[in-house]
């Protein structure tokens, strides 16, 4: 089976509601919209995805018609995993191919102990799926993306894994106001593998617990680093990336304070970032963390806003300081005036709440004046700068 690129315009339908379709998608790069037709003849928008996102898996599993329709927003590479690719069990498979699939077929082993633990019999498909994981897994190409996965330990040791950083800068003085740590590893046999494939293989295996810490204390040294090179007076703030594997380990906290001692910067210099679903994963856990973590100062900020299925009640019961308006209202809210009426509503939701508000993918000039005028604070984007190395971000910092 060879790896299937997939390319789809903006505006290209990549799946109809009610057609049976036989693929599932990883979505590499590029964003896609989630509609569901109504029972008046228009459609209701439920979401929408970015890179690391799979969608149309359930034709993988049940043959049944597609539920929704999933469009191209703007031009996406896609990954397609066709039923052949199952029914061959992945032989002779790309590993990369290998690795995303692993995170699938885990996914559904949560789905499967799931409906045996609530009494639903689950259904013979995934009983048959069940079966398929186990041939999948002792399927040498699985193995190897297995093992891709493993040499991360290894990369992280070589040096092979690094930080880039993303300035996050303060709309209404334009000068830079903290940075957002994102990963970025170069196999050296593969080659660049992006976070929208690797950050979900390293959850499934648990080696993600590992790369956060990772993460955190370079993150820290860079900004104590930065800081030395640009000047403290700026007072910048360093946004951590976590998932909810780290939100279970139990010393998690202790971690967090440690390393914001040993790096000797001030607890609301680091500013986490977690998603709607992990808190809603997990809500008594994650409040009670957080809590822990705002009582001594830490930033908490909610990625991709927007873009859960949770409601807002969540957001009194949790101690959120910051949201993060994702981007896929940015993008669309100058050709849209519903999405306009989102992030104008966000705004106002964030503001009325006391809290902070960063705008996610500016890309245009347009954007930017547009969010300062509707009240955002702060925003990121390639418009600004892209994530970059530590040399190249202490530059932009300084304006150089
Ligand atoms: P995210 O947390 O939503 O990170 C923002 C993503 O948007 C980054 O992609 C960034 O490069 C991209 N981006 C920033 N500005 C623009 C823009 O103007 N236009 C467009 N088109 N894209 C923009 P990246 O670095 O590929 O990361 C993808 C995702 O992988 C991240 O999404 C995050 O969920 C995850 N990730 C990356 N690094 C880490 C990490 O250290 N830990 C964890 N847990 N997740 C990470
Ligand atoms: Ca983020
Ligand atoms: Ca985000």
């Amino acid at each position: 089976m060879q790896k299937n690129q997939r390319f789809f315009s903006a505006g290209d339908t990549i799946i109809r509601q009610g057609d049976t379709g036989t693929s599932a998608y990883i979505i590499e790069s590029g964003r896609v919209e989630i509609v569901i037709e109504t029972d008046y003849g228009g459609e209701q928008l439920v979401g929408t995805r970015g890179a690391g996102a799979m969608i149309g898996e359930m034709a993988i599993i049940d043959r049944a018609p597609r539920t929704a329709t999933i469009r191209a927003i703007e031009n996406c590479n896609l990954l397609e995993i066709t039923q052949d690719n199952f029914d061959q069990r992945i032989k002779n498979a790309d590993p990369v191919l290998c690795m995303a699939i692993q995170v699938i077929l885990a996914r559904y082993r949560d789905v499967l102990k799931r409906a045996q633990v609530i009494g639903e019999p689950p259904r013979s498909v995934l009983d048959s799926e069940a079966q398929e994981m186990n041939m999948v897994n002792s399927d040498s190409s699985a193995l190897e993306a297995l093992k891709i996965i493993n040499d991360f330990e290894n990369s992280l040791d070589k040096g092979e894994v690094s930080l880039n950083y993303q300035p996050i800068m303060n709309l209404e003085t334009g000068k830079v106001a903290g940075y957002e740590a994102l990963m970025r590893w170069i196999h050296p046999e593969r080659g660049f593998i992006s976070p929208g494939i690797f950050i979900p293989a390293l959850e499934d295996s648990g080696l993600i617990v590992k790369a956060s810490q990772w993460a955190l204390n370079e993150s820290l040294q860079a900004l104590k680093r930065i800081e030395g090179k640009v000047g403290y007076e700026s007072h910048l703030f360093m946004s951590v990336n976590f998932t909810s594997h780290d939100f279970s380990e139990d010393g998690f906290v202790d971690s967090v304070y440690e390393t914001i001692s040993a790096t000797d910067i001030q607890p609301n210099q680091l500013h986490i970032e977690i998603t709607e679903r992990l808190l809603m994963g997990q809500p008594d856990k994650a409040a009670e963390t957080l809590k822990m973590c705002r009582n001594a100062g830490i930033g908490i900020s909610i990625d991709d806003f927007g873009t859960g299925y949770s409601s807002l009640s969540y957001l009194h019961a949790f101690p959120i300081d910051t949201l993060k308006i994702d981007r896929s209202f940015v993008m669309e809210m100058e050709k849209d005036d519903k999405m306009l009426e989102m992030v104008r509503s966000i705004i106002g939701l964030g503001k009325n709440l006391g809290m902070k508000l960063i705008a996610e993918g500016i890309e245009t000039e347009n954007e930017a004046k547009l969010l300062k005028k509707l009240g955002c604070e702060y925003g990121q984007g390639y418009y600004f700068c892209p994530p970059v190395d530590e040399n190249n971000v202490v530059k932009y910092t300084k304006g150089e």
